[in-house]
């Protein structure tokens, strides 16, 4: 880290973090390297390289300097020793896990996963021979009883979706470090409002995709690692053990407390590839830069619309843990004091037709908002679980997920809350 960095405050690490002036051209933004490969010295600099004697840049799968300022400037801005960044959220988890658990092992979750990521574990982990244990989100006595010689991590959501329930990050991560396995947590939902390391988080992942790059419009995923958990004690061979592929070389001699993302940037991210593309790390960089802007923003409408929707009449219940009455209080105080996020859920009141109808009409008659399934934009986005991304599921499961068949999910952006509320209002006022 540079003087400057390491005397760097948190809205100021977005801005300036990792980065200085381009020594060659000036230029003050940071520059798109929209290179493939880098020209070696000679022979001997190419060896070093490729032998990871010598730190530089080989291939854009591999390193890339638009994408190792991001890199930096997220692990500062979460108070990591290391990042790497991907080409989505999805490929950031896979690797995340990968990394350390393998045909055999198991990893514990909580019930209350964004679809993407349970479909991953419960589908594509099962066809991989990684076990994933599911435990009520927060119940950490059931954690502790689903741990086995077998565990490789707990895996945890800092605000769970679709129930918005709040991670107990301090009891989730003593009850991994009793059993000498790391957390690891998926901040999507709060980048900057929440660093979950300063809770004993060991590993941060992130969609990049939604509150980072903002804007709806770019792709990516980061890894952070804390660079504080030990993987020496002989339950993480994949870290610790000789690495095959480099000359059996020990990556915690080599890197020290860097091992973790050096293997993943090293072995996985080599062999199957998700890189981030620099023009995305541009678009990232570009969405640090007011992330803390918007993440207020974002809060500040959100907490207004909750409570909004509290005193309309056609609306049946409010879940928005920033609520005075909401049972997430004592955690919100605890881990998100700056706001809540800015997702809520709510149930439209059907008079003469069924939950889902009304939840349906509602969304057909929305104007403003726009109807789709992602979160983190500066637009408010609505979606309806029960007819789009939990529709296969039977409604017991759909239960089971929070998903009644009335939920209606705002992500809700940054325009003025005025204009958010009229458009719900007007939509409420159809639905018959
Ligand atoms: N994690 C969470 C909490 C998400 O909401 C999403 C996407 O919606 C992902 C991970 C996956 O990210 P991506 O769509 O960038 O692959």
């Amino acid at each position: 880290m540079s003087k400057v960095d390491s005397k760097l405050r948190p809205e100021s690490i977005l801005i300036h973090g990792a980065q200085e002036p381009d020594p060659i051209t000036g230029s003050r933004a940071v520059p798109v390297y929209l290179t493939t490969a880098y020209q070696f010295n000679d022979t001997e600099h190419a060896a070093g390289l490729f032998e990871l004697n010598i730190p530089g840049n080989i291939y854009t799968r591999l390193q890339n300097p638009t994408s190792d300022i991001f890199e930096r400037r997220m692990a500062m801005m979460d108070g990591g020793a290391g990042a790497l960044a991907f080409a989505t959220g999805m490929s950031a988890i896979l690797v995340g896990i990968m990394l350390i658990a393998k045909c055999g092992d198991e990893i514990i979750t909580c019930d209350n996963l964004y679809g993407g990521t349970y479909s991953l574990f419960v589908n594509t982990f099962k066809k991989m021979g990684i076990g994933v244990k599911f435990v009520k989100s927060n119940d950490v006595d059931a954690i502790q009883k689903a741990i086995t010689d077998k565990t490789k991590c707990v895996y945890a959501e800092t605000i769970g979706n679709p129930k918005l329930d709040i991670a107990d990050l301090e009891a989730l991560s003593n009850a991994a470090h009793k059993n000498g396995i790391p957390l690891i947590v998926d901040n999507t939902v709060a980048p900057y409002i929440l660093r979950p390391m300063d809770f004993g988080a060991d590993i941060v992942v992130y969609s990049a995709t939604k509150y980072i790059g903002g804007h709806g419009n770019v792709m990516g995923g980061v890894l952070v690692d804390s660079g504080k958990f030990d993987w020496s004690s002989g339950k993480f061979p994949l870290i610790s053990d000789p690495e095959p592929s480099y000359h059996n070389k020990d990556f915690i001699k080599a890197f020290g407390n860097l091992a973790y993302i050096a293997k993943a940037r090293t072995t996985l991210m080599r062999d199957m590839g998700p890189a981030i593309s620099p023009f995305n790390s541009f678009m990232m960089l570009n969405g640090m830069e007011t992330l803390h802007l918007r993440m207020k923003k974002h809060c500040d409408n959100a907490f207004e619309i909750a409570k909004f929707l509290q005193k309309h009449p056609k609306v049946s219940w409010v879940n928005y843990p920033g609520l005075e009455d909401s049972p997430e209080k004592e955690r919100v105080k605890k881990y998100l004091p700056d706001g809540a996020g800015a997702m809520i859920g709510f149930g439209v009141k059907g008079n003469k037709v069924s939950g889902k109808e009304a939840g349906r009409s509602f969304i057909n008659s929305l104007e403003l908002i726009s109807h789709l399934t992602n979160i983190g934009d500066t637009r408010t986005l609505a979606t309806h679980p029960a007819t789009t991304t939990h529709q296969q599921l039977s409604e017991e499961a759909q239960a089971a997920n929070g998903v009644t068949p009335d939920y209606i999910r705002l992500s809700v952006g940054i325009e003025d809350a005025q204009d958010i509320m009229e458009d719900i209002d007007q939509a409420l006022s159809k639905v018959k």
